[in-house]
């Protein structure tokens, strides 16, 4: 994914495939002019390399078509921001989901909504990405509670929602426990009493204590202590309690009870669902929904800077250029919003010592492979696998370079009913930026190829054979998403919990500045980001109904 501009790669085929795909013409002329200057190169390559030459040269030809097929001087260069308003109502910065469903409610409430996106498509890390063969990877839909399903419907529209359905098998291999669940309370609750011998009464007390969690109960409880009260010295009900949420958000024993209570009681509720089409059919609705209420999105305009004066938020600086609002939402990193974006010198000495305590988040490693067309796998074989080989539960373990627990989400063609008959697998690990940010580029693609080959040997357990039926692999690293987000450490679930109320302070310190996106854990994951999109958007929907409509820049 992040291949130096003079190899040509399957990986620059799908890109180009991929910026076609979403209509981004700046992305292909970018890559356009990066084939031409590689050309040399490439034929170089042939020449020492027999082996790929067939393969090498096919591409190239591939390349060459697309890029006579779009090369139109007229066009070049593109502005993002033709035709832009000189002034919006709001500004929102990033489309991750809770950009989006921000941009998506305060359209629909009428609102004049700028969304700018500084990628080449929408999506923010609910993304995927498409390779030679058919074959589409989805980066974060593993799964996400029901809670999702009554968001989509009514935040977004019924045809998002009714894409949204149930997986029905979510499995756990490790040493101290092997087995397959609905992963709802009820099934959760047969396995602790039959299986793990738990008195029902503390399964019970267990399950209430955590439903009846919210924000603004006690927090000085960690995870740890919840589970120390209710299931003293048992190490493997931990295990099956936890790791499924670590996986999710990022959350560890160390973090407060709440953190845990909340995110696990919605997964409870119903079980794990999942967005049948992929995400790229989600992200197309989304986008099909933000025209109809008739949001500007923009992709390819990074905001440097939000404008603040004496009352308050005055604009953005995008793409070199300023364009007034009275409010912005900015779906960027906290971090970066507060001390990159605004600046720290707007903002009270106490709330600036806050904010610089927040702690990011952990980030991710995953490793994509697809099945050769008319190899299959056995539906048994689980939607999600929570594979581990360490003897036992460990936070430090699961994000060690060293990898022992793997996530394995299978995409069975259910997944992506219209298009060609594909399996898919996607494993995932939490991951220290730290294992991967300094190493230099030798060594960097040293240990992408190290991840993929000691993911296949995790996978021949569950999928015997599989590097014969596997036709592309490829490794994401915390540099691919700190890459594509701007996520600062690459940050997969946004902050820790102290990140919730600084987001939640940024209007008390500017006028018309808000956040919405992962932090705090609660907020983070599909179902947290939109619903915080939520939120927010109804807060700057009060303020914009409150003030005058014209802003002095
Ligand atoms: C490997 C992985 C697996 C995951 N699996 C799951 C899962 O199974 N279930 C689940 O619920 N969640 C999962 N998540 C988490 C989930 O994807 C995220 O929590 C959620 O998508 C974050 O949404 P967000 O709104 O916070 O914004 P993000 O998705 O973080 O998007 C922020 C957007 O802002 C844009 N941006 C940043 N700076 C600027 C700027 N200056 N100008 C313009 N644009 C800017 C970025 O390009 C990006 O598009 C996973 C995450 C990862 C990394």
């Amino acid at each position: 994914m992040e291949l130096p501009a003079n190899r040509i790669e399957n990986a620059d085929v799908a890109e180009l495939a991929d910026a076609l795909d979403s209509g981004s013409s700046g992305q292909i002329h970018k890559a356009v002019e990066v084939r031409f200057l590689s050309s040399a190169l490439v034929f170089a390559n042939l020449l020492v390399s027999c082996k790929r030459v067939r393969v090498v040269f096919q591409q190239h030809l591939y390349v060459l078509s697309i890029s006579f097929a779009v090369l139109d001087p007229h066009s070049m260069p593109k502005d993002f921001l033709a035709e832009t308003l000189p002034e919006y109502d709001v500004v929102v910065i990033g489309s991750g989901l809770a950009g989006m469903t921000s941009a998506n409610i305060l359209g629909r409430a009428g609102h004049r909504v700028l969304l700018l996106e500084q990628h080449y498509k929408l999506g923010g890390l609910a993304t995927w990405f498409k390779r030679p063969g058919s074959h589409t990877f989805d980066i974060s839909l593993h799964g996400f509670p029901y809670g999702m399903l009554k968001s989509c419907r009514r935040y977004w529209n019924e045809e998002i929602a009714s894409n949204i359905v149930q997986l029905k098998n979510i499995r756990f291999d490790n040493p101290m426990f092997s087995l397959t669940t609905t992963f709802n309370r009820e099934d959760f609750t047969r396995l602790l009493t039959e299986r793990f011998k738990l008195d029902p009464a503390s399964v019970a007390g267990f399950f209430d204590t955590a439903r009846g969690m919210n924000f603004y109960d006690d927090q000085s409880m960690t995870t740890r202590e919840l589970f120390e009260k209710f299931f003293p010295g048992r190490e493997d009900v931990v295990r099956l309690l936890m790791e499924p949420i670590t996986y999710a958000n990022g959350s560890t024993l160390e973090d407060p009870a709440i953190t845990y209570g909340i995110v696990f009681s919605n997964f409870m509720a119903k079980g794990v669902y999942i967005y049948e089409g992929g995400t790229d059919d989600l992200v197309s609705k989304m986008q099909k929904e933000l025209t109809n209420n008739g949001v500007d999105y923009r992709i390819r305009c990074d905001v440097s800077k939000i404008l603040v004066g004496p009352s308050g938020v005055q604009g953005v600086v995008v793409n070199d250029r300023q364009i007034k609002c009275r409010a912005v939402v900015s779906n960027s990193n906290l971090r970066s919003t507060i001390f990159q974006m605004v600046g720290e010198e707007h903002f009270d000495p106490q709330f600036i010592k806050d904010a610089a305590a927040v702690r990011l988040n952990n980030s991710s490693t995953q490793v994509y492979m697809a099945l050769k067309p008319g190899c299959t796998v056995e539906e048994s074989t689980g939607d999600l696998l929570f594979c581990s080989t360490a003897d036992l539960f460990r936070t430090n373990l699961l994000l060690d370079r060293n990898i022992t627990s793997r996530t394995f989400s299978f995409y069975y063609p259910r997944t992506r009913p219209t298009g060609k008959e594909r399996f898919a697998i996607v494993s995932s690990t939490n991951a220290n930026w730290s294992d991967w940010a300094n190493l230099n580029e030798q060594e960097y693609e040293a240990s992408k190829k190290d991840l993929v080959e000691t993911t296949l040997d995790a996978l021949e357990k569950y999928v015997p054979n599989c590097r014969d039926m596997i036709e592309h692999a490829e490794a994401a690293t915390p540099r691919t998403f700190h890459h594509y987000t701007k996520h600062q450490l690459g940050a997969s679930f946004g902050t820790k919990f102290e990140g919730l109320s600084v987001s939640r302070g940024l209007p008390q310190q500017i006028k018309g500045l808000y956040h919405a996106g992962s932090v705090g854990i609660i907020m983070s994951g599909w179902l947290g980001a939109i619903n915080y999109g939520v939120i927010v958007s109804n807060e700057v929907d009060q303020m914009l109904s409150q003030t005058a409509p014209t802003i002095a820049l």
